[in-house]
């Protein structure tokens, strides 16, 4: 049976200027595929090509079969198989809100979320906030798999951030406090993907490491016995912590004093530290 892809061709001119989704410029160019992402140049178009090929020829295909308007366009990040687009049913909850049914995906009971309304790699807000949404099992790894798409679409970027599990994507109009689904588009998906190049599934807090103590230099006068029984030298150089009681419970000498050099001794036990 022969398959016929339509390619839609030109996108008519919009009437205000849109913006390129890899650098943010204006610009009335739509990818001729898709028509749902935009571009200033041939050159941004290439640079975002290996990450927008992967949904852009399906995208219009999925869009002339829309369902009921309880059903918005989303988008799946499954753990070992390439980004989908999904139709996510929205149901009422007991509280009169409606929430996305995401029980066909995400099995593994309650979930965590993350809202996207600004893009860090773009440094603008956007117009719609963006939702992930996952398992709880992101917060254990030893729980899920590892999410090799949402890896392979990061890949080439220099990010430390690995997620697990199943990721669903879904927007909502307006940014600070939307109420409405809409369907999610191909310029949400840049704005996804540069989301996940900056941010792990939940805050990492590392707690850095303590700064060294400040140490001074002393010389230890080590006894006859400790070179004879322990091969010690004579004079030995060591270092001495700040804290160490010497600085507070040390005599000097009336050797130091005429010397006018803070001179400090105390006595130690043999083979002491
Ligand atoms: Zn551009
Ligand atoms: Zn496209």
């Amino acid at each position: 049976m022969a398959f016929q892809r339509t390619i839609l061709g030109p996108a008519p001119r919009p009437t205000s200027p849109r913006f390129c989704v890899v650098c943010n410029d204006p610009t009335y160019q739509a990818c001729p595929v898709c028509r749902s992402a935009y571009y200033c140049s041939a050159a941004c178009r290439q640079s975002d090509r290996s990450i927008h090929t992967r949904l852009c020829k399906t995208f219009f295909d999925f869009e002339s079969k829309h369902p009921p308007k309880t059903h918005f366009r989303a988008i799946l990040f499954p753990c070992a198989s390439r980004a989908q687009l999904i139709w996510l049913e929205t149901r009422t909850g007991e509280e009169g809100h409606r929430r996305p049914d995401t029980s066909p995906w995400l099995s593994s009971g309650s979930e965590f979320s993350q809202r996207i309304e600004y893009d860090y790699v773009l440094d603008k807000p956007l117009l719609d906030a963006v939702y992930l949404t996952y398992g709880k099992d992101q917060t254990d790894s030893s729980k899920a798999p590892l999410n090799k798409c949402i890896r392979s679409h990061t890949a080439t970027e220099a990010t430390q951030y690995k997620w697990h599990g199943p990721v669903i994507a879904y927007a909502m109009q307006g940014n600070k406090n939307p109420t409405e689904y809409r369907d999610i588009d191909m310029k949400d998906f840049r704005h996804i993907i540069n989301h996940f190049t900056l941010n792990g599934p939940q805050i990492e807090l590392t707690i850095p490491p303590a700064p060294p103590e400040p140490t001074i230099k002393g010389i230890r006068i080590n006894c006859i016995g400790d070179v004879a029984m322990f091969g010690k030298i004579h004079y030995e150089q060591i270092e001495l912590l700040e804290t160490d009681s010497i600085f507070t419970t040390a005599s000097s000498s009336q050797i130091a004093a005429r010397l006018e050099l803070p001179l400090l001794t105390r006595f130690c036990v043999p083979h002491s530290l």
